[in-house]
């Protein structure tokens, strides 16, 4: 049985006071929780975040990590630097990095690759754009993200990572897949995951993310492949983030 995984991406969002805020609002509404639960802050509050959520069983994660270990990449974290600042976990190409960030399957590849060597655990993010469910080529587009990462760290990369199965459609617009649409999906990682290794694709963990909330969180959950969810807006409001995580606990 897997355990599920509700992690909340606040991206470029916040400040000191609304994020001392959500993390007070998330460490006193724990009770009935019984998922595993991980807030990615930006990347300069981690430290705070991290402090305040010394103790409590909610992880920390990154929303990006560099593909180098060091050097001279202005502006990138290394893996060392956000596991020694206490993040467990890093996002790796969100759609957002990858459309608007320019991030191929291949950079996305090296990033998940960083990760891992540093000890953090990667969220691999996949997902069709809406022209690409509407040609028919969802799957197809998640197996190449997905196989630009095994060609660099076959299929044993993904032992112990997370997959977030993203339609990049319903990120943030209100608009969410069904859960016969995200189960479908969910249901092809899994079973390229198992055409290479069984024992993997029994145990990796797939999130679904794409405008969840209180409201539909439930029916997503229950799907035999929905391992938890990858939360952005209502990530942001402490009560509808613990709703979701009592959804899937
Ligand atoms: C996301 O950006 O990962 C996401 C799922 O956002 P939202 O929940 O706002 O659609």
């Amino acid at each position: 049985m897997r355990r599920k995984l509700v992690a909340g991406n606040w991206k470029m969002n916040g400040n000191r006071e609304s994020i001392r805020t959500l993390v007070e609002g998330i460490k006193n509404g724990l009770d009935g929780v019984n998922c595993d639960v991980a807030v990615c802050p930006p990347a300069v509050y981690i430290p705070k975040v991290a402090g305040m959520l010394d103790g409590v069983p909610v992880e920390v994660g990154a929303q990006n990590v560099c593909d180098q270990d060091s050097g001279a990449f202005t502006g990138e974290i290394s893996g060392a630097m956000l596991a020694e600042c206490g993040c467990k976990y890093a996002i790796v190409g969100h759609s957002e990095r990858r459309s608007l960030y320019g991030e191929t399957d291949e950079l996305v590849a090296a990033r998940f690759a960083a990760a891992r060597r540093n000890g953090l655990v990667p969220i691999l993010c996949v997902g069709e754009t809406l022209e690409e469910r509407e040609n028919g080529t969802t799957e197809a587009v998640v197996a190449r993200q997905i196989d630009a990462v095994i060609a660099v760290e076959g299929v044993a990369g993904f032992d112990g990572a997370v997959i977030a199965y993203e339609p990049v459609w319903a990120i943030g617009t209100g608009k969410t897949a069904t859960p016969e649409m995200a189960q479908e999906v969910h249901a092809f990682i899994r079973g390229k995951i198992a055409g290479l290794d069984q024992a993997i694709a029994d145990k990796l963990v797939i999130q679904y993310g794409g405008s969840m909330n209180p409201g539909n969180a439930a029916d997503l959950l229950a799907m035999e492949d929905i391992d938890g969810g990858l939360i952005g807006g209502a990530s942001l409001k402490a009560d509808d983030f613990l709703a979701i995580c009592k959804a899937a606990s």
